[in-house]
């Protein structure tokens, strides 16, 4: 009778989840308790080609691993953060473009059976926002926007202490706002889509196009691909077209976010993902950009950089099996 006037993170003290978060590059797995601290890790890369019951394998084995010095019956269920487009409400992987084979697949399905436990799935831009929202830089908070970037723009939104799931659980996929009229292909297939243009990926594009014909920066310096990390530092070194691509990406940024402001007015806007690991360079160009961009009454909405970095899909999908959201 007295458990009725608890509250879940009382009611649920002691319990533990496991927690999965499934990306096109790596697998990574971690027991979780109800505060949401880590306790136990491992990860592998994806077998990304393999198909659907080599991934599964994968993930029962890192399950293994990270249970082994565990009481079984102290872990209540297992909470499962993958790429979209997902119906969480029935369990489905509609089309994962980065995981092949996963079209149509009853994941939640396949994996309750083989890890013999409740599985909760969720969407990995929501399920950040969840861990965000209840354990990082969102906490407090009812209105939340989580973005995520890095090789694409996803996301999830709190919106009045709820988490805003929408039709088969598919809401948030904020990348794929139209962002240019007529713009770059964007991997839906779309054009023009805010992902196209200011995801990691279109800013690495980015990059190495313009820096190919430059012969004054120190961009073009070296041959291969390029990568993020190596554009800011030589944006810190004082290279101007590093500067410039620094400048138009915060713009970008900015400018998506602003539409999100209008959308959601949300307490804060939380920026995740690999560039959000360059927010210092970016801050000031993003603020600059929403102020240019998004009506008077919207321009104080606080724009952070995510509290729990790599770790947030990992938090929220936790606290999903765990039943304190
Ligand atoms: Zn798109």
């Amino acid at each position: 009778v007295a458990a009725q006037f608890m509250n879940a993170d009382q009611a649920t003290s002691g319990s533990m989840a496991v927690a999965v978060d499934l990306g096109g590059t790596q697998i990574r797995a971690a027991l979780v308790d109800s505060a949401g601290r880590i306790s136990s890790r491992a990860s592998a890369a994806t077998l990304a080609a393999a198909g659907p019951e080599s991934v599964i394998g994968q993930i029962a084995q890192l399950v293994a691993e990270i249970s082994l010095d565990v009481d079984r019956d102290s872990i209540v269920g297992a909470g499962v953060s993958s790429p979209g487009p997902l119906d969480t409400a029935a369990g489905i992987a509609l089309s994962i473009p980065t995981l092949t084979g996963f079209i149509d697949y009853p994941l939640r399905a396949k994996l309750s059976e083989q890890l013999q436990l409740p599985v909760t799935l969720e969407n990995d831009g929501i399920a950040a926002a969840i861990g965000e929202w209840k354990f990082g830089a969102g906490q407090g908070f009812s209105n939340v926007v989580y973005v995520t970037v890095s090789t694409g723009i996803g996301g999830g939104i709190i919106c009045d202490n709820r988490v805003l799931r929408g039709r088969r659980g598919m809401a948030g996929h904020v990348g794929h706002m139209s962002f240019i009229q007529d713009g770059e292909l964007c991997a839906c297939g779309n054009r023009g889509c805010l992902e196209a243009y200011a995801s990691g990926t279109a800013f690495t594009k980015r990059a190495a196009k313009v820096a190919a014909g430059n012969r004054k920066t120190i961009l073009g310096s070296q041959d291969g691909a390029m990568d993020a990390a190596r554009v800011f530092q030589a944006a810190r070194d004082g290279d101007a077209l590093a500067r410039s691509l620094v400048e138009q990406e915060a713009d970008y940024l900015g400018k998506g976010f602003a539409s999100l402001l209008h959308l959601y007015s949300p307490d804060i806007l939380i920026m995740g993902g690999g560039l959000s690991n360059q927010y210092d360079a970016l801050h000031v160009g993003i603020v600059h950009a929403v102020k240019a961009h998004a009506m008077p009454a919207f321009r104080d909405i606080p724009i952070v950089r995510s509290a729990l970095g790599a770790n947030s899909g990992l938090i929220g999908a936790a606290s999903l099996a765990i039943g304190n959201v």
